[in-house]
């Protein structure tokens, strides 16, 4: 069996599967606040499909996402059927989650015994106040910071919490986030706001640089590299006493295409080879037609083929995609 590999020679080995497109939380930066879900989301039984063939092309790490994908129910069976799958080199496939940790200090443990191996956790500023105000919400702190404990608590290690940088909002976050990611034992990810919101706020100025955030962290601490995979999509720092892991998620100031591994499937069983692709890929609409999985199997070789070279943000002529982030899974 020939491992999904796309035209420009990169090994396509990571999976995000966005299983609702509902959201509890209307982010400013990245919802209207007026919008709900625009899209369906699948019976679970058709995702299993989905991942159990696209596993059986070389994927080896399926990220579930959203939506917010704690908000659906049987998320639980699924991981654990998920987990029951096996590579191509027989191990178990790397699974993780992305949430918003507003649900997760209740489902981190059955989420954890179903073979969830890893969490990352958004939060946008470590301030109650500041967390609203981007949030919307005005009771998630709390609930927030418990599902951080207990995900680091049942062990969905590395936990990982990641962070928009916005001018004018929480730019101001980046030393206190240093300072939590050392005193929780999380590893904490700035990332640069890209222009993927339902609303029109993303310009250049908004977007709070990889360069800045390593300045800001060197006027708390000297900030020491630490080593990373090329597929990874953070540079990774810490400081000079090695207590506390930043990582920094560029794609705006220093964009790293080049190494992506990654496709997505979106909640109505689209796939998409690019967060900034134009067109989506029905895989799912092929598939209720009465595709075979081998049909289906050379349908995602065929897409995975022309994924795109790279982003175009930031040059002229740039298209945002007609799906926001929320609408694709981030
Ligand atoms: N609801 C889940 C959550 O909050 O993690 C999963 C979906 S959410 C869309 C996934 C991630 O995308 C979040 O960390 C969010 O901060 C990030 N995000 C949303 N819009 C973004 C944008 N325009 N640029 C960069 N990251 C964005």
């Amino acid at each position: 069996m020939t491992r999904l590999r796309d035209k420009h020679g990169r090994d396509i080995t990571d999976l995000r599967v966005s299983i609702t497109d509902r959201c509890n939380y209307r982010c400013v930066y990245c919802r209207t606040g007026n919008e709900g879900a625009q899209y369906s989301e699948l019976p679970f039984a058709d995702y299993l499909r989905i991942v159990r063939i696209m596993v059986g092309l070389g994927i080896e790490k399926v990220r579930l996402t959203g939506g917010e994908p704690l908000l659906r129910k049987g998320i639980v069976d699924f991981v654990r059927e998920v987990a029951a799958l096996r590579t191509l080199d027989g191990r178990q496939p790397d699974i993780a989650v992305t949430t918003n940790g507003h649900l997760l200090s209740d489902m981190a443990e059955p989420l954890k015994r179903a073979g969830l191996v890893r969490a990352t956790i958004s939060m946008d500023a470590v301030d109650p106040a500041k967390f609203a105000r981007i949030t919307r919400v005005h009771n998630g702190y709390d609930n927030v910071l418990a599902g951080i404990r207990e995900a680091k608590r049942v062990g969905l290690e590395p936990v990982k919490v990641n962070c928009v940088l916005l001018r004018g909002f929480n730019e101001d976050q980046v030393v206190e986030f240093a300072k939590f990611s050392r005193a929780e034992g999380v590893v904490v990810r700035f990332i640069e706001f890209m222009p993927l919101e339902e609303d029109r706020v993303w310009s250049p100025d908004v977007v709070v640089t990889m360069d800045e955030i390593l300045e800001k962290l060197n006027q708390f601490r000297p900030v020491r590299q630490l080593p990373n995979a090329l597929s990874e999509t953070a540079r990774r720092f810490t400081f000079d006493d090695g207590v506390g892991e930043m990582g920094i998620i560029a794609p705006v100031s220093h964009p790293f295409c080049g190494h992506c591994s990654r496709i997505r499937l979106t909640s109505d069983g689209k796939i998409r080879t690019c967060l900034f692709s134009l067109f989506d890929h029905d895989l799912a609409g092929r598939m209720y037609s009465g595709a075979t999985d081998q049909e289906l199997s050379d349908y995602v070789r065929t897409v995975v083929d022309q994924k795109e070279a790279r982003h175009h943000i930031g040059e002229a002529g740039f298209i945002k995609p007609s799906r926001s982030m929320v609408h694709i899974g981030g």
